[in-house]
């Protein structure tokens, strides 16, 4: 256990101004279930009363009919929670409900705040009580304590004294609020359906409700949706936007747009160069499913060599990453993949995976391959080595655990047991910008700079008190 750690990374959704908002949000929710598998919510509002329902598991396990229809109103915003390995505790679920200033009030966030834990001391110290461990109930506080005037004023002044990232979305019963921190770390899109606004993480869940993508929510904008419509402003200091890389490499879908750009466009095109800087005789590209299939197809594309699926994805299985325990997560990749012998007997296979994180993926994925009968397996990352854990809201593991922040490219492939083993180089990262570009990214798990400073520093509130769940 890592301790009851804050970063999630997570999927947002919000609808105002729709006689079906918490449908459409169930359905963007579903659109977001790779952001997050281990609870999800929906808070809705009629303009009265705040209708709220969360809980532990996938989307489809958390909603039924009879719950929709209870969630009644023309607004809703939704969430869905990473599963990290930490505790899996319902009061961590969002979206947030709490009673302010004479009204409910409902917070759903994605990122991690790198001050929650100072902030936190410091409220606690003025006499605050939390209930969660989740950094985004430090943003409730400090709206509480803000002295602004309506709702609007009182996040823009809360969210002033909060570092890191945050794509977030308030609901009341008058209005959505969507925030983006300065940096832009995490995607924010806004989309609309006829005159009812939609602001979600990724375009996918626009795709799914058949909204119309207007433009991301930009760095350090504030959105707020009432029934007598929409104003934007920039409450914030300008900041340099560091938006997250590792959502064009791993994290987002690759049918959506994120950052203003395709995703499996970027990914391609990261294969492709990483076909170029790290060509090797072959027979056979492969991808790691399904997260490697773009780049495999770029490296294909590029190289001339054939393509194949060489191993086959049980899709039923979650992401075996987040399993704690070594041994687990051994036995867990064989469960979500399998190797095709009749693609790989005799051949000489390039396989790609999008990233490298402890390396006891690609070692069970080399010995897999082998297994079904390729005669040589050289193992192509499309992105750099993994030397940095992330302190914006993707779950990575310590730096102890990275195996890169400790080993030469040699003594990984010596660790996985691959022929040859070659990453993508930082450069070749940012060859899907249109160059010379003023575009700013976070790859501080890549390159070990840290653009927003962090002041918790890992460090994590011990875990005080257990829920224990019933059937
Ligand atoms: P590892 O065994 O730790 O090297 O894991 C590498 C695999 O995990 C790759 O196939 C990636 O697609 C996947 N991966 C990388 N980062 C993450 C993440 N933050 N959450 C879940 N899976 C990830």
């Amino acid at each position: 256990m890592k301790g009851d750690r804050f970063q999630d990374e997570c999927g947002v959704v919000g609808v105002f101004g729709h006689p079906e908002a918490a449908n459409l949000a169930y359905l963007g929710l579903y659109a977001l279930q790779h952001r997050g598998q281990e609870g999800a919510g929906i808070v809705s509002s009629d303009g009265q009363l705040l209708m709220s329902h969360r809980g532990l598991g996938l989307v489809a396990d958390v909603f039924d009919r009879d719950v929709l229809r209870r969630l009644v109103g023309d607004a809703a915003i939704g969430h869905n929670r990473y599963s990290t390995a930490g505790q899996t505790l319902l009061k961590n679920t969002q979206p947030f409900v709490v009673e302010f200033g004479g009204g409910g009030l409902a917070v759903s966030h994605n990122g991690n705040i790198v001050n929650a834990l100072e902030l936190r001391e410091q409220l606690e110290a003025r006499g605050s009580i939390f209930h969660s461990s989740v950094d985004t109930e430090v943003i409730i506080h400090l709206m509480a304590a803000a002295v602004g005037k309506n709702l609007v004023d009182r996040a823009s002044e809360a969210l002033a004294s909060v570092r890191g990232a945050y794509s977030l979305l308030f609901l009341d019963r008058d209005q959505m609020i969507a925030a983006r921190d300065p940096n832009g770390f995490r995607p924010l899109v806004l989309g609309k359906i006829k005159d009812a606004v939609v602001i979600t993480s990724e375009t996918c869940a626009l795709d799914l409700i058949g909204a119309e993508y207007v433009r991301e929510v930009e760095p350090g904008e504030v959105i707020v949706a009432t029934r007598s419509g929409m104003r934007s402003f920039y409450p914030f200091p300008e900041s340099k936007p560091t938006r997250c890389v590792f959502e064009y490499v791993y994290f987002s879908r690759p049918d959506s747009t994120v950052f203003g750009r395709s995703v499996y466009q970027v990914r391609k095109v990261l294969g492709r160069r990483l076909a170029r800087e790290s060509p090797v005789e072959a027979d056979l590209v492969i991808p790691v499913p399904d997260s490697g299939v773009p780049a495999a197809l770029g490296y294909s594309e590029e190289s001339k060599l054939d393509f194949d699926f060489g191993l086959i994805r049980n899709h039923y299985v979650g992401r075996t990453f987040i399993e704690p325990q070594d041994e687990i997560r051994h036995f867990g990749v064989k469960v979500k993949l399998n190797a095709q012998r009749q693609v790989l007997e005799g051949k000489r296979v390039v396989v790609v995976d999008d990233s490298l994180v402890r390396g006891t993926t690609s070692r069970k994925i080399v010995a897999m391959l082998r297994q079904g009968g390729a005669v040589e397996v050289h193992m192509r990352i499309s992105s750099p080595p993994t030397i940095g854990p992330c302190f914006y809201g993707v779950d990575t593991p310590t730096r102890e655990e990275l195996v890169a922040s400790s080993h030469s490219v040699e003594q990984i492939r010596e660790y996985i047991g691959a022929d040859s083993l070659a990453f993508l180089s930082e450069e070749g990262l940012y060859d899907f910008l249109p160059k010379p570009s003023s575009e700013g990214y976070c790859d501080a798990c890549f390159s070990g700079r840290y653009p927003v400073r962090v002041s918790d520093d890992g460090r994590s509130r011990q875990l005080v008190l257990f829920e224990v769940k019933g059937r």
